[in-house]
């Protein structure tokens, strides 16, 4: 299987969302792009402000990967779970710091910025948001 290659230009662009949590979102519909644009693409509006979400949500569900994305096929198995921010904006993404056994739908979990892969050509290590549940500090 070819190795997956990064593409720096893209990272680069997709920085913000995946450090942050921090995209774009349309004044009109109120749809979030995790990308920073000038048109919606829901409704076309150009209307659209810098917004950084929420750390914290809930899982909305989860599941565990056995067979993984090119690429991500030295961490299996991993979890991936379907997360509904505080501000209503779902998204999916691998959590990190638990066992299948420490999740429940509904719990509260906080992003927290963690390595995802090492890319095959380059050696690039990739950063990027993950979930886990809740750490009261
Ligand atoms: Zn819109």
């Amino acid at each position: 299987m070819k190795p997956l290659t990064s593409r720096p230009p893209f990272y680069w662009r997709l920085r913000p969302f995946i450090y942050r949590l921090e995209g774009s979102r349309c004044s009109v519909c109120g749809h979030f792009h995790p990308l920073n644009r000038v048109v919606c693409r829901r409704c076309g509006s150009r209307t659209l402000e810098r917004e950084r979400l929420n750390n914290a949500g809930r899982l909305v569900n989860y599941t565990v990967v056995h067979q993984a994305q090119e690429g991500f096929e030295k961490t299996t198995p991993y979890l991936v779970g379907w997360v509904e921010m505080d501000d209503g904006t779902n998204l999916v993404g691998q959590l990190t710091d638990c066992d299948p056994q420490d999740l429940k739908v509904g719990m509260t979990i906080e992003m927290v910025v963690r390595k995802l892969r090492v890319d095959g050509d380059s050696n690039l290590i990739v950063y990027g948001v993950k979930f886990r549940p809740l750490v009261q500090r």
